[in-house]
């Protein structure tokens, strides 16, 4: 087994000892695959081993690497956890099935109007910028709520869950449950938190999905 393989089953091993140390079954949570900088060379032992699931932060960059890569694995799935310009929206909808990074009225609106235009089987998560920080995409709390109904109500769009990414210096558990409790209000089922240094407390706290690149890859 190569480096990345070894990495990749010990983060699958953790992932279901958390979760059934939590009380939930270990298919409750998914793995994404975070492959952002990295090569298909670096990418290709996981894909060996079967794995299917993979987040990429970059439009352009996804499609460089993946249009190819899928030729030989067709049963791919695609992430797109990075933020999503508004004159991108239809090339992101053709390549991923899931766009985790809704966090605006004006992409939401370009997303409605495009799958109207093309209908697709795609999956939508609403980002919450749980730390309200200024640098970071996402929606702050305060407008959660409305935003949320609005993109589920008004635009009909199909939103499956929320997406955080807690401030580096912070203790991430309040933020994960925090996101938690605005997905269960609005009954939304999906929930996309922890990366390399917090997946396994997010999967404690009700993650369905988590976003793991380093862990496995190694540095970026
Ligand atoms: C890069 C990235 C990840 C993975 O980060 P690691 O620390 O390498 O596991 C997860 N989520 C988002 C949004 C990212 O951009």
């Amino acid at each position: 087994m190569t480096k990345s393989q070894e990495n990749y089953q010990e983060i699958i091993h953790t992932i279901k000892t958390a979760a059934s140390e939590s009380g939930r079954k270990p298919t409750d949570v998914t793995l994404i695959a975070v492959t952002k900088t990295f090569l298909r060379d670096d990418i290709e032992p996981v894909l060996t081993l079967g794995h299917k699931i993979f987040g990429e932060n970059k439009v352009q960059e996804a499609y460089n690497k993946w249009v190819e890569i899928k030729k030989d694995y067709p049963d791919i799935k695609l992430h797109l956890i990075g933020p999503l310009q508004t004159n991108k929206t239809a090339e992101a909808i053709a390549l991923f099935d899931v766009i985790e990074t809704v966090d605006r009225e004006k992409l939401a609106q370009k997303i409605a109007e495009e799958l109207v235009k093309t209908p697709k089987n795609i999956e939508l998560m609403i980002q919450i910028n749980t730390g309200e920080e200024p640098q970071k995409a996402g929606i702050i709390p305060q407008e959660a709520d409305n935003f949320i109904e609005y993109c589920l109500n008004d635009l009909k769009l199909p939103i499956k869950g929320l997406m955080c990414i807690p401030p580096f210096e912070d203790e991430p558990s309040p933020h994960f449950a925090f996101l938690s409790k605005i997905a269960r209000k609005h009954n939304l089922s999906q929930l996309s938190m922890g990366m390399s240094g917090d997946y396994k407390i997010a999967v404690k706290q009700g993650a369905t999905y988590v976003r793991v690149g380093s862990a496995i890859f190694g540095t970026r």
